[in-house]
């Protein structure tokens, strides 16, 4: 027999990512009204990929509404490594530049892990230097990725316990898997990471209480794969035949699942609000102004 479908909180995305905005966009304005100035995110762009130049779009408007300064520098396509890099060491040294964020994917032959390497770690609001990543290996505080930020706020909003559950993520990159992997367990969750080479990838998905599916695979979690009840956090953003899939069946979810993140508007509105909220927190730590 098939559980109701109301048995399943669908995660409102748009409506979670409206009212953590808000609460930074407060904070600035009790920040600019201390007489502080607001805090300024430099986005880099090399070339005109139209969905780098529609992203960044986005990103700019999400930092003004958040009453952010947002700068643009755009490169040529042709720009060579020395040109980026010296851009973003010149903005590291630009004291009025908070948070800077590469846009990727670079054209290539650029390489873009040399160009990440150098950001300083304190401006790294995408939190995907080594440094940063090393210090989230080694407990320490500093800026973690937006996208397994968006994950932790989905959870902790819905009030779904981490502490002590059994967390599947499946997927081990360093942008969602590996990240999102170290932060539950930060909060004590018992974490198994799976990959493509997991075997019985269904039988270690049944054990999660909470489930990551970060794979880049359409569909590829079954209805029969999850356990009652279980918080499962779809990050696949796949496009077959012009329509947009998770990696969980979503329909076969429904009635299973006790939350569940629709490809479309589920973690997605999230990942630019935590890029705003690195960008805060980078001006606050830089500044001294934490509370
Ligand atoms: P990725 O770098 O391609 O990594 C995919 C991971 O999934 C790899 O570790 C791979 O294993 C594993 N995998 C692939 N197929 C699998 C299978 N059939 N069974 C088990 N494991 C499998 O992708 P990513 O950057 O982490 O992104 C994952 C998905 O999330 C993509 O659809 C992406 O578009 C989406 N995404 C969404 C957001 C958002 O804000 N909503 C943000 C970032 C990414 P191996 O390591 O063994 O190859």
């Amino acid at each position: 027999m098939t559980a109701p479908r109301e048995r399943t909180v669908v995660v409102d995305g748009k409506a979670l990512a409206s009212t953590l905005r808000s609460e930074i966009q407060h904070e600035i304005a009790r920040l600019v009204a201390a007489g502080h100035r607001p805090p300024c995110l430099a986005v880099v762009l090399v070339g005109d990929n139209p969905a780098s130049m529609s992203y960044i779009k986005g990103k700019r408007r999400a930092c003004e509404r958040a009453g952010m300064t947002s700068r643009e520098h755009d490169l040529p396509a042709d720009a060579t490594q020395e040109d980026v890099v010296d851009l973003v060491e010149a903005l590291n040294r630009d004291a009025s530049v908070d948070g800077i964020l590469v846009q990727l994917p670079l054209p290539k032959p650029l390489d873009a892990s040399a160009v990440i390497e150098a950001i300083d770690p304190a401006k790294d609001v995408d939190g995907l230097t080594t440094h940063n990543a090393g210090r989230l290996v080694a407990g320490l505080p500093g800026l973690r990725p937006c996208t397994p930020l968006g994950i932790l706020a989905v959870l902790e909003r819905h009030a779904v316990p981490i502490e002590g559950a059994s967390a599947v993520v499946i997927g081990r990159s360093i942008l969602v898997g590996k990240p999102i992997s170290l932060l539950l367990l930060e909060r004590n969750a018992t974490v198994t990471i799976c990959h493509s080479r997991t075997r019985d990838l269904a039988g270690v998905v049944r054990e999660a209480d909470i489930l990551v599916a970060a794979a880049g695979s359409p569909r590829l979690v079954k209805g029969d794969w999850i356990r009652p009840g279980a918080a499962v956090i779809d990050l696949g953003v796949n496009i077959v035949d012009g329509v947009q899939h998770g990696d969980v069946d979503f329909d076969a979810a429904l009635g299973v699942a006790g939350l569940l993140t629709p490809s479309r508007g589920g973690v997605g509105p999230l990942t630019i609000t935590m890029l705003l909220r690195n960008t805060l927190e980078a001006y606050q730590t830089r500044h001294g102004l934490r509370s």
